[in-house]
């Protein structure tokens, strides 16, 4: 049934960086294509975009005319962050500080858009919807075990005493597989830190949206699906209904600046599927001693690999540096890097400055395996692509990411220890390439096939993602058109 919408179109509000940015110009992407949906986006960020290599990404994003990016201004949080302010803090601030302008945005808008989505930081817009008698729904640009998790940290937090580092025991969520402490989301490491504040916060919020959009699809997580909507206590907490409408990723085709053209022309000449992609995700760093033994253990390994190389995280040890003011030269990256190391790989390992177009080269077909961070773009976007991956987590949820694709999916292999625990040496690095690369990965080889069918399935005509995205559109259309019936 058709119904009256004069104008179609969703606000969403994200918050800063291109990890979040990302996953909603895709979910946008998706609206517009398949329900014509447009879409105006709000980002919330603490500066403008001013580099030259910020303008880039952008651009890159190949938005159509139907979304429109609208940089909100950036509200001065200076009273509130100091240079200790972790990110998780950080972020959350920004997008709570820029809630006045988001208002004036929205209320500006004619007509009205049909609901607002807002990523897990955006709870803070909820009043801006209920005052505009708008929708307000959650879009979860990660997986269902984080909602579950984060929905339940509230009452882990009133439960469990002192730090959940140092529980011998797992943490239990309802119904779902249970947690090692160690891979718990980074703002649960440390209680006394104000993150912790801000990650119960989310917590608590998330649940009065009227409803949670998810990029993971059914087969792919089934059991804290089935959490999250039949577990008493799981639905006391969130009694919402859960659309899993994933996988949405980017799609290939970026244009290609210089080096990016050359990096997709140099995988060209390879052979199928015998090239490692080396990727951190959006401002992933490691340390200088770090970055020395995985270039070495890349190197011993005598494969091929195309690896996109940061300048080294400082020495507070943050494993996150936003993009942006910092040298892209390859002869600067150099300093990095072993030496003689570029001379003795050359022809076999190709470095790209600090960003890739990623959908393009793990699409590519030389492209057989995947050394990632493990963020939930950088995993979809290598489920889709049927690619195995190494895990290398390093902050935010990825550990728990890495932990679900090793031992629950089966499509990565994990290092002996945590990397943000210790330096992991050149020889395990060498190994684990090895691993995956030859004969004994073939397993995971397997499985990754098999998921990225699942995945093809989820977003395919008559797939589950599919339809609970329809249902979702067709939720909007029918609010719309009763909000604006003649009373
Ligand atoms: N990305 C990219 N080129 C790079 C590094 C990252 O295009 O060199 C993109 C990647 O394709 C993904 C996003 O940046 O869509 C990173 O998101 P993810 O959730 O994997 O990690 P985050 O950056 O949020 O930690």
């Amino acid at each position: 049934m058709d119904y009256y919408l004069p104008n179609p179109h969703v606000a969403l509000f994200v918050s800063p960086g291109m990890g979040h940015l990302i996953p909603l110009v895709a979910l946008s992407k998706r609206l517009f294509s398949h329900h014509g949906f447009h879409s105006t986006i709000f980002v919330a960020s603490s500066s403008t975009p001013t580099t030259t290599a910020q303008s880039q990404l952008l651009q890159s994003l190949q938005l159509p005319s139907a979304i429109h990016i609208v940089h909100l201004t950036p509200p001065d949080i200076s009273a509130f962050v100091t240079n200790q302010t972790a990110i998780f803090s950080r972020i959350s601030i920004t997008v709570r500080e820029s809630i006045p302008t988001l208002r004036d945005a929205l209320a500006a808008m004619s007509p009205q858009p049909s609901v607002l989505i807002v990523e897990m930081f955006g709870t803070y817009a909820f009043p801006i919807a209920e005052e505009l008698g708008i929708p307000k729904y959650v879009y979860i640009p990660t997986t269902a075990a984080f909602l579950a998790l984060t929905v339940y940290v509230p009452t882990l937090h009133e439960e469990i005493e002192g730090e959940y580092v140092d529980m011998q025991e797992p943490v239990h969520i309802p119904s779902c597989k249970p947690i090692r402490a160690e891979d718990l989301v980074d703002p649960m490491m440390d209680r006394k830190n104000d993150q912790y504040d801000y990650y119960v916060y989310m917590g608590c919020k998330l649940p009065l949206a009227d409803a949670i959009i998810i990029n993971t699809w059914e087969d792919l997580e089934p059991r804290t699906l089935k959490a999250l909507r039949e577990d008493p206590i799981l639905r006391r907490i969130m009694p919402l209904s859960v659309y899993p409408v994933g996988p949405i990723v980017m799609s290939a085709k970026q244009p290609c600046e210089q080096s990016r053209a050359e990096c997709v022309a140099w995988l060209d000449e390879q052979p199928v599927e015998s090239v490692i992609y080396v990727s951190l995700g959006s401002g992933g760093t490691l340390s200088e001693e770090q970055l020395n033994e995985l270039a070495l253990g890349l190197e011993l390994s005598g494969k091929r690999f195309l690896w996109v190389v940061r300048p080294p995280s400082g020495k507070d040890g943050a494993f996150f540096t936003a993009l942006g003011g910092v040298a892209d030269e390859h002869d600067e990256l150099s300093r990095y890097l072993p030496d003689g190391f570029l001379t003795r790989t050359l022809g076999v390992g190709f470095i790209v400055p600090l960003w890739a177009p990623q959908v393009e080269v793990l699409s590519h077909p030389s492209i057989g395996r995947f050394l990632s961070h493990c963020g939930w773009n950088s995993t979809l976007e290598s489920m889709v692509n049927g690619v195995p991956m190494i895990a290398w987590p390093m902050y935010a949820e990825q550990k728990m990411n890495a932990a679900m694709l090793e031992e629950e999916v089966g499509v990565a292999v994990r290092t002996k220890e945590l990397p943000t625990k210790r330096v992991v040496g050149r020889e395990e690095i060498e190994k684990l390439v090895r691993v995956v690369m030859e004969k004994e990965g073939d397993a995971v080889r397997k499985k990754m096939k098999e998921v990225k069918e699942s995945g093809l399935r989820a977003v395919g005509e008559g797939g589950s993602s599919r339809d609970w995205l329809s249902h979702v559109v067709e939720q909007w259309k029918i609010g719309y058109a009763e909000a604006r019936q003649p009373r």
